[in-house]
């Protein structure tokens, strides 16, 4: 049984540049003393929200938006939102603080462009990703509603290859997947023009991720259940490292997790054991660090 053990957080992990700019933004505004609404969650993560709500955030949906009137701040996350978010709000006269992320942007403008050049002649847009997710609503917004979203591989007898396609992905979605979806669209079409719309910070976070699970006798995977992001992130890691455990607070760690990568590594040699400690886009770098500084306290076992 290993005797010592090594903690590393990966270095590429936290959060993503677009949300950081957003929590930045928001707490700007907050230290200002304002009150701040946010149409919906800033970040799938659950401590992150409570801790901005302590600064004085509030979540809302639509029906609440539609509540509020001059005089009230309302912030657009990442994700960013529909056309008709923004009419909504203007009709009632509320301020934005648009924290849509630029790269999220540009894809919300360049499907709105492909809409208008492919829907006079018959086309499609087809959207690889999430249905309902609310980067994807912002995306299928620019169509008037009207892009085909597709979330698997087997959906694609739902698209009509009878006329031009334009293919565009979610910034977050698989980049393994979005290349499967791809290779099996141009086996039944050549009228087809592919975006490679992935972020890059998301499909290069994937390369190195799968190299950091690999390199590490446990993983500890830190997120929110909700993370869709974190989901794809997670399965990523347990592809290359079975010992792979869903974290969302310290206190969730198991030191049994730990004990049993301990017994079964190396089928049993005195190297330290080595956790890693990774997360997802919206993660952010203080709980990566929480559930580090929890480790020396359940590796007990270790003597
Ligand atoms: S994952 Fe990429 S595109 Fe999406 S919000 Fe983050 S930086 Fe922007």
């Amino acid at each position: 049984m290993a005797s010592r053990f090594s903690c590393e957080i990966d270095p590429d992990s936290g959060f993503c540049h677009g949300v950081v700019r957003a929590v930045n933004k928001a707490e700007e505004f907050l230290a200002g003393g304002g009150r701040l609404f946010s149409l919906g969650a800033m970040v799938h993560n659950t401590a992150e929200i409570d801790r901005l709500a302590r600064q004085g955030l509030s979540i809302i949906d639509l029906d609440g938006l539609a509540l509020l009137g001059p005089g009230d701040t309302v912030l657009i996350r990442a994700h960013g939102e529909p056309p008709a978010t923004y009419a909504a709000a203007q009709a009632c006269g509320v301020q934005l603080i648009d924290c849509t992320c630029p790269v999220v942007l540009k894809l919300q403008r360049d499907i709105a462009a492909a809409w208008r050049s492919v829907s006079v002649s018959g086309g499609s847009v087809v959207i690889f990703g999430k249905k309902g997710h609310a980067e994807v609503n912002g995306l299928v917004g620019q169509t008037g509603g009207r892009a085909i979203v597709i979330q698997t591989l087997s959906e694609i007898d739902t698209i009509d290859f009878s006329h031009h396609i334009e293919l565009f992905s979610q910034t977050t979605s698989d980049p393994g997947e979005y290349e499967a979806l791809k290779a099996a669209c141009l086996a039944r079409s050549a009228d087809i023009t592919i975006h490679d719309t992935i972020c890059r910070q998301v499909s290069r976070r994937h390369s190195k991720l799968a190299a950091f699970a690999a390199g590490h006798d446990v993983i500890l995977f830190v997120s929110g259940r909700e993370s869709s992001n974190g989901k794809v992130l997670f399965e990523l890691c347990r592809a290359h490292n079975p010992r792979t455990y869903w974290v969302d607070s310290p206190e969730s760690v198991q030191p049994e997790w730990l004990a049993e990568a301990a017994d079964g590594q190396n089928g049993g040699s005195d190297a330290p054991l080595r956790i890693g400690i990774t997360g997802a886009t919206s993660t952010p770098r203080w709980q990566l660090e929480a559930v580090a500084d929890s480790i020396s306290g359940k590796v007990c076992f270790l003597v």
